[in-house]
């Protein structure tokens, strides 16, 4: 046996691994399975990207570049986030990353010390517990119902925070929930924190275009006296659809981000040079292809919203960013299915689908709020349109 580190022993393989592996078993068994599950969409990259790719790969650009990213990218990111944002960063406190997960997990490695605290609302993306977990730092989950719109409340976010407390986790939109924290709520956080000044915020903003309401506000922008303590988070894979160019980037304080860029360094180095110039025509180029990203997860959330509406045991609310539904299924919890199986829990309850409808979702257990399950309609719409259809069925099945 390999003598592995503690900190790795400790990571716990998440319970949507069960389901991960029914679906292998049930796909090497022939059957085709629908998959609701992706995090990424399914889009083609945009062309104009794709170009500058090619000729930045063919000018040479083919070398390492400055651990933050090259000036070009740099440059763009502050111009969008200008643009976008309305926040004024230097060249020196933006940093380009492999992925916004990168940047997450180097800012909790720059940050962290044995036993400080991470506040991550739930439910959550995954990565952030285990990110902090890797980094010996503590995750303190704070439940936010879907009573309160999934979102953080001001008196729960006073209650979790404690002199350890290192970071603020706020994710908006937010995977899995879509949920969208508005100007005002945002400001009555902003309250709590100016009282905590102790407390650094991570705000991950990488679902920021994909919205269907107002634009996306950032705390920075609504309490600029928080920017000094603010470390945005963002990138290009979802609006681009570019998750496979591995680009994301993060905007703080100076000192963090020299932090960043001296553990990039001996880390990934730099992210790829090929990739920074697709990226920096990304965000500086014609953003009608951001647009229409949005449009098409639009319909692709109405269609989804149409043909589930009233499925028995299902709680469904239209999500107002991202690409997820996050239906309650309270309402089947308890419910025996055909073959006499009484359905315990929303991992229960994705089993099933995954067997009676050859449908792959997400238990809400693995995004820590449960009775819950996650469906992406990152998929293109032939597949939304069955699995939709499917699970309807699955759901009329149980007594
Ligand atoms: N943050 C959230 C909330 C996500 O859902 C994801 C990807 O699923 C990421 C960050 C990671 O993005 P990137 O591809 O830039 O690493």
């Amino acid at each position: 046996t390999i003598a592995l580190a503690e900190r790795v022993i400790a990571l716990k393989p998440s319970a949507s691994i069960v389901a991960r592996q029914k679906v292998l078993e049930l796909q090497a068994a022939g059957k085709t399975i629908i998959d609701l599950t992706i995090g990424e969409p399914d889009l083609d990259t945009p062309a104009h990207i794709i170009e500058a790719a090619t000729a930045a790969a063919k000018g040479g650009d083919t070398h390492y570049t400055v651990p933050m990213g090259t000036p070009a990218l740099r440059k763009a990111i502050a111009a969008k986030l200008k643009r976008d944002n309305n926040l004024d960063y230097a060249l020196n406190e933006v940093i380009v990353g492999v992925g916004a997960k990168q940047l997450i997990y180097e800012a909790f490695a720059a940050t962290l010390d044995s036993g400080d605290e991470v506040i991550v609302p739930a439910p959550y993306w995954v990565s952030y517990p285990d990110i902090t977990a890797i980094h010996g730092g503590r995750p303190v989950i704070v439940d936010c119902p879907e009573a309160d719109g999934f979102k953080l409340t001001p008196q729960s976010l006073e209650k979790a925070i404690t002199p350890r407390t290192k970071w603020l986790v706020l994710n908006s939109p937010n995977n899995p929930s879509g949920a969208v924290y508005s100007r005002e709520e945002l400001a009555a956080l902003a309250d709590v924190l100016r009282a905590a000044p102790h407390v650094l915020v991570l705000t991950d903003e990488i679902y920021e275009h994909l919205t269907y309401g107002d634009r996306v506000m950032s705390l920075g922008e609504v309490a600029p006296d928080l920017i000094g303590r603010l470390l945005i988070v963002n990138g290009v894979s979802k609006a681009y659809a570019m998750t496979g160019w591995r680009i994301g980037y993060a905007a703080g304080p100076a000192p963090l981000i020299a932090a960043i860029n001296k553990l990039i360094g001996q880390s990934t180095s730099c992210a790829s040079s090929v990739s920074q110039a697709a990226a920096a025509a990304a965000l500086s180029g014609d953003q009608s292809c951001v647009r229409d990203v949005t449009e098409i997860f639009r319909k692709r959330r109405d269609r989804m919203f149409e043909l589930l509406d009233g499925t028995p045991g299902l709680s469904l609310r239209k999500p107002e960013g991202a690409f997820y539904f996050y239906p309650s299924v309270a309402g089947l919890i308890g419910k025996t299915t055909p073959e006499g199986k009484v359905l315990a829990s929303d991992l229960d309850v994705s089993l099933y689908l995954l067997e009676a409808a050859h449908v792959a979702v997400l238990d809400g257990g693995a995004y820590g709020m449960s009775p819950y399950i996650r469906m992406s309609f990152g998929g293109a719409m032939e597949g939304i349109e069955a699995g939709c259809r499917a699970i309807r069925k699955a759901c009329e099945a149980l007594v």
